[in-house]
């Protein structure tokens, strides 16, 4: 069983003050982030690299995000503890751990089957109750729709039309969309039935979104 010592609380502490100077500003993001063991995420030999500010390889070709990407895409969605939230891409399950300290009600859906089998398991094993889904997130999870909030955690060419059509009136999906090499930060809000609002954020550099609507039918 990992550990969470005085020293990784001290490097959490770190990591969260540097997330401070970069912007993040909402508190209940920034708290989850100083709760979450980051580095119960990493192999042991690994370990020194679970609180720098930098994705990281997790295996399967795919990466565990950098804390910033996963504080800036929490602070977009605004959750609130009451919101259904879809999360497609569960990788190492590191954001879905943030998010449970946002909401209790938290979907995720991962296309890749042994990261899916290892996030479950780290799940089980760590008393956390996510609903986890293995398949194409490219086409949300529309048996469990709609969703206050989306968030997509690969990079896709387009915004899946799927996607917006999950979304409860008022809900936010945030995706990066854009080429390979880098991806805008979109907010998408459903104003009513058929209205979306479009917000554009920093460029980001993303694994590809797989899938239907991702990159298996584009790239
Ligand atoms: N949220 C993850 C974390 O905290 O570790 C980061 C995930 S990584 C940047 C992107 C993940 O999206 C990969 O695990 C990849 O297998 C997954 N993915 C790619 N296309 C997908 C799809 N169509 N549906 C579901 N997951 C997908």
């Amino acid at each position: 069983m990992q550990t969470d010592s005085y020293r990784h609380k001290g490097m959490r502490r770190a990591l969260v003050k540097l997330l401070r100077d970069k912007g993040i500003r909402d508190e209940r993001v920034l708290a989850a982030m100083e709760t979450v063991p980051r580095h119960y995420f990493f192999d042991k030999a690994f370990l020194e690299q679970a609180y720098q500010d930098k994705a990281f390889p997790i295996g399967e070709g795919q990466t565990i995000s950098q804390p910033y990407t996963v504080a800036f895409q929490s602070e977009l969605l605004q959750l609130r503890a009451t919101d259904k939230v879809l999360e497609i891409g569960t990788g190492s399950g590191y954001q879905c751990t943030v998010l449970l300290h946002l909401t209790p009600h938290v979907y995720t859906i991962e296309y890749n089957r042994p990261l899916f089998e290892k996030a479950r398991l780290f799940f089980r094993k760590h008393g956390l109750s996510p609903h986890t889904f293995h398949g194409d997130g490219s086409q949300g999870l529309p048996a469990h729709a709609p969703y206050d909030k989306i968030i997509v955690t690969a990079g896709a060419p387009v915004v899946p039309k799927e996607l917006l059509r999950q979304l409860s009136i008022g809900g936010i999906l945030v995706i990066p969309v854009g080429d390979e090499q880098t991806q805008k930060m979109l907010r998408i809000t459903r104003v009513a039935e058929s209205e979306f609002t479009k917000e554009e954020f920093n460029d980001f550099k993303f694994v590809p979104l797989l899938g239907r609507s991702g990159w298996d039918n584009l790239g």
